[in-house]
């Protein structure tokens, strides 16, 4: 029997809309039998999915996705099988949180001045989770009729040097993979296609890269290709994921990606042998610096 995973999925503990539990129910429908919930900067809801996933006979990945920036690049980074519980993990996510609470409280401001009357504490109600993005404020903005969709809301207010947009600060990717490293995880670059270029990859390898996203909802066939032959070149792990959000207009995406579990038992293979290997402490002088959007 064939077996699949999708390790790229959001739940409502970060800026998706459907529970742990409501993912696992529709993983089932799909096919799929190991999953990995990779909120944003948030593993709040592992132990839900963990538990989810244990009761419907699933395979569950520790997972959580990152933000970072190489050369001014926003790119994102996977973290797999990392400790969810390790507190330097913990501690850093939580900066993290801090910031992107923030971060809404400053694009609510913007919105406010714009003469658009949404409130701070009805997007953090709308978040409910301690991971709030840029999804929540655009909630608030539909719900209040001021604009006709999220997209309408990206668009106008959200997006990058729009009115109400705030940077975001984000960690180098080079402390990024240390810190996924740290927590005994392994560092994978998210949907690389979606990056504005391949120069970052040479570089992350450098810093310890392990593996690369190639397979994506929005990468087209050539582009997973392509990408397929990128992680072959360097050496690097295959994954992939649907980068579910929940319900979005087209339906939810989980189900469009089957990963073939080979992937998955290589990852498991890679993070054992790295467990053996005493992990690469980073440079005092550029840990924890965090970098301006
Ligand atoms: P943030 O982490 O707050 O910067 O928000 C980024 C998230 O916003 C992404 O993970 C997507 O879920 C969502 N997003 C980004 N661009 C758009 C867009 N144009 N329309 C709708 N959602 C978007
Ligand atoms: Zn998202
Ligand atoms: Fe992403
Ligand atoms: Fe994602």
């Amino acid at each position: 029997m064939n077996v699949f995973a999708d390790l790229h999925i959001h739940s409502s503990f970060s800026d998706g809309t459907l529970t742990p539990e409501e993912i696992v129910a529709r993983a089932v429908q799909h096919d799929l039998q190991a999953l990995a919930l990779s909120d944003h900067d948030s593993v709040d809801g592992c132990e839900r999915m963990a538990a989810s996933c244990a009761k419907a006979g699933l395979e569950y990945i520790p997972a959580c996705e990152l933000t970072a920036e190489q050369e001014h690049e926003e790119l994102h980074l996977l973290a797999y099988f990392m400790d969810p519980t390790d507190p330097a993990f913990l501690e850093k996510i939580g900066q993290f949180q801090t910031v992107r609470q923030n971060r809404i409280r400053e694009m609510v401001s913007k919105l406010n001045r714009l003469g658009m009357p949404v409130e701070v504490q009805r997007v953090f109600t709308l978040a409910n989770c301690r991971a709030p993005g840029r999804p929540h404020v655009a909630r608030a903005l539909v719900e209040k009729g001021l604009c006709g969709s999220a997209d309408e809301a990206f668009d106008r207010f959200l997006k990058r040097n729009r009115p109400a947009w705030v940077p975001k600060f984000r960690m180098c990717a080079a402390d990024g993979i240390s810190l996924i490293h740290q927590a005994g995880g392994l560092a994978v670059l998210a949907h690389p296609g979606l990056n504005h270029s391949d120069e970052c990859i040479p570089v992350l390898v450098e810093a310890g890269l392990d593996g690369m996203e190639c397979i994506h909802t929005k990468h087209s066939t050539s582009m997973s290709e392509h990408y397929l032959e990128v992680a072959d070149r360097f050496g690097l792990l295959v994954t992939g994921g649907s980068d579910c959000h929940g319900r979005t207009k087209n339906g939810p995406l989980l189900g469009t990606i089957h990963l073939p579990y080979q992937h998955v038992e290589k990852l498991k293979q890679a993070v054992t042998d790295r467990r053996r290997r005493p992990a690469v402490a980073p440079a005092p002088d550029s840990y924890g610096i965090l970098f301006q959007d």
